[in-house]
């Protein structure tokens, strides 16, 4: 991972160094002046969203693929907005997440998209590293929406706009992330985005929830919620992410919300002003209770739900430049 020390400088006269990825499967092959340039984009989509017309043609005669082999609400409909406000053809694939494996069939499924001369392909699926096998076999830019228990990159990055809106920086920022890190890609993404970004990142939870090498992510672990909390500035509740369990990982979901749910008491006892973010779906009343998660002032769950459409209008115009013969993007 990149030192967040690495103050590499972001001048882009001509633009074409800003971002020069093909496809965005991870944070990780990100340097951070990439993430901001990419933070930087999604503002003016920001403003764009919240005007009565909400079009841009940028992306008009364009073919955007959702290839969706995993359930999905938000960010499919995030998608799905994101490429109709800048003016794709967006087509939805939803594929039963036990109907298709990884090997052949998917490798065929994506020499099948191949040939159907999609523009932008975003793909969510159960699997760790199905995600780049696709993108290994198309000629067109692929996104990630989230591949089993590795990365969702888009995700870290509204999440980064957010922070970064609401408290103006994020280096710097204490972040605690608490809850099922093992399973979380979410958790994942988020951690690599905000340490190449400078924040600090404590990760919390049951000793069963957390990975044996969390620590070579440069993060400070605890298991106690309260001592994780004090002093931090944002606190992001993750989802007991059930599908992924093998096996019995927590008590019972009350014996898990008494030790590492979000309650008032908890969030008093903390001190301080911190910011309270949930990726969703959340289960109330197991990781945060109805009254932190439905306050505005305090939590930033429906404005990290529109944060992810500006930012996945971003990573889909920034993505597409080459094919478009956009100037400075060869
Ligand atoms: N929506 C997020 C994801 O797809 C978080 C979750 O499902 O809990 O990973």
């Amino acid at each position: 991972m990149t030192s967040p020390n690495d103050s590499s400088p972001r001048t882009y006269p001509d633009g074409s160094d800003a971002f020069p990825h093909h496809n965005l499967l991870d944070i990780a092959g990100l340097q951070p002046w990439e993430i901001e340039y990419l933070l930087d984009e999604a503002e003016q989509w920001v403003d764009l969203n919240r005007q009565s017309s909400k079009h841009d043609d940028r992306l008009a005669g364009l073919t955007v693929i959702n290839a969706f082999f995993e359930n999905s609400t938000r960010t499919l409909l995030s998608f799905e907005i994101a490429g109709k406000r800048l003016g794709a053809d967006v087509v939805n694939m939803h594929a039963a997440q036990s109907s298709i494996k990884k090997g052949e069939t998917l490798i065929d499924t994506a020499v099948t998209l191949n040939a159907m001369r999609a523009d932008a392909i975003v793909i969510r699926h159960g699997s760790s590293g199905a995600v780049q096998l696709i993108a290994d076999k198309v000629d067109c830019p692929v996104l990630n929406a989230g591949d089993g228990s590795h990365e969702h990159p888009t995700q870290a990055l509204l999440d980064g706009l957010t922070i970064r809106r609401r408290k103006g920086n994020i280096s710097g920022q204490t972040v605690t992330i608490c809850g099922d890190i093992l399973h979380s890609r979410v958790a994942r993404s988020n951690i690599i985005c905000l340490r190449t970004l400078g924040a600090i990142v404590r990760v919390v939870g049951p000793p069963s929830l957390l990975p044996a090498a969390i620590k070579e992510l440069d993060v400070e672990v605890y298991t106690d919620f309260d001592a994780a909390l004090k002093g931090c500035d944002v606190a992001m509740m993750l989802r007991l992410q059930n599908e992924r369990m093998q096996g019995q990982f927590i008590p019972s979901p009350t014996e898990y919300h008494h030790l590492y749910g979000l309650t008032e008491e908890r969030l008093e006892k903390a001190g301080g002003d911190i910011l309270v973010m949930h990726p969703g779906p959340m289960n109330r009343g197991v990781e945060i209770v109805s009254s932190i998660a439905d306050d505005p002032e305090r939590s930033t769950i429906t404005e990290q739900v529109e944060m992810g459409v500006a930012m996945r209008m971003a990573c889909l115009d920034i993505l597409t430049r080459r094919s478009r013969n956009v100037e400075g993007w060869t």
